[in-house]
């Protein structure tokens, strides 16, 4: 099954360590999921975070990670062939990849990458204008993050599917040996 995921995250560059403050994900069948840590210190995220996540964060109640593993894998159940998709996804996949330890600590039915939805952009010619548009709210909200993941995916296959469509089977008048070449 798909899944787009979006997470929200406090960092301060190489040497320290990406601490997650959210996590969304989307499900193909429609089913979603957003939990927020219990374990970050708002006091100290960066500015970026403050100003544009913990207002977005809602109020969920918090958990450990721990907790958001578990609830992680009992969304994704017996699920065994995962795909995850997400938008700039590097940092949230680390995010999503550490609440199970190490990478070799991930489950096995769990893939070892997410695949990127600008990725997909750039293979299909899509422009930011091709895209659909920032969340009118909560933007920077992982589930509401999430949610865009789900329709810019819808998007991008539609311009992926319509570029076959694109290409008719060119009449190309097979030399039929009529335009009078000698
Ligand atoms: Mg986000």
């Amino acid at each position: 099954m798909l899944y787009w995921i979006d997470s929200e995250f406090d960092e301060r560059g190489g040497g320290h360590p990406i601490i997650p403050i959210s996590i969304g994900i989307v499900a193909e069948d429609g089913r979603e999921l957003y939990l927020v840590s219990s374990e970050f210190d708002e006091s100290a995220v960066n500015d970026f975070v403050r100003e544009n996540v913990l207002p977005e964060l809602g109020d969920e109640p918090r958990i450990t990670l721990a907790e958001m593993k578990d609830r992680v894998l009992e969304f994704l159940g017996g699920d065994d062939d995962p795909q995850f998709w997400a938008y700039f996804g590097a940092y949230d996949w680390v995010v999503f990849a550490q609440l199970f330890g190490t990478m070799a600590d991930m489950p096995d039915f769990l893939p070892w990458f997410c695949n990127d939805l600008a990725t997909l952009a750039g293979l299909v010619g899509a422009t930011k204008d091709d895209l659909p548009p920032d969340p009118e709210e909560g933007e920077h909200n992982a589930l509401v993050d999430a949610q865009w993941d789900r329709d810019c995916y819808a998007v991008l296959m539609a311009m992926a599917e319509g570029d076959d469509d694109d290409e008719p089977p060119e009449d190309e008048s097979p030399a039929t040996g009529t335009d009078g070449e000698a």
